[in-house]
């Protein structure tokens, strides 16, 4: 028996059903690909957003509010953040003054767009009372919302 398991071999005591074997496969599958998804060099913005492999992503019908959805899911924005990083911007501190202009700041914190993030979070509460959904991360407690 030892030799089998060096050989890469394991004689079967017992069987299973074919659903078993899938269902034993797919959590294998699973499980590989979310180890491959924490320990790649690769991805790392995105992979704070979403931490979960298989996670559904709903994108829009809109091609250009898509494409701005994918840059913000891989860090590219033209936020100047992201901007001031590929050197097409001189500073990454946002025209309000107050901090770098990343997308939480653009979208959360921002004084320049606090009307649209009021109507975001009027829209966002009315579906689920007392948080924010982003990207598959739920925000609580944000600007008083409870
Ligand atoms: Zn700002």
């Amino acid at each position: 028996m030892s030799e089998d398991i060096f050989k890469g071999r394991v004689l079967a005591t017992s069987c299973i059903s074919m659903n078993s074997a899938l269902q034993i496969s797919a959590e294998i599958t699973y499980n590989s690909w979310q180890r491959k998804w924490e320990c790649d060099s690769a991805g790392f913005h995105t992979r704070q957003l979403v931490s979960r492999v298989g996670t559904r992503l709903v994108f829009p019908d809109d091609r250009d509010t898509g494409v701005s959805y994918c840059r913000l899911l891989l860090g590219d924005t033209m936020l100047k953040d992201d901007s001031f990083r590929t050197g097409t911007s001189d500073s990454p501190i946002c025209d309000c003054g107050i901090e770098r202009e990343m997308a939480d700041h653009f979208l959360l914190r921002c004084s320049r767009y606090s009307e649209a993030r009021s109507v975001m979070k009027n829209y966002t509460v009315s579906r689920k009372k007392g948080a924010i959904d982003f990207f598959g991360v739920t925000f609580t407690n944000i600007d008083g919302i409870s």
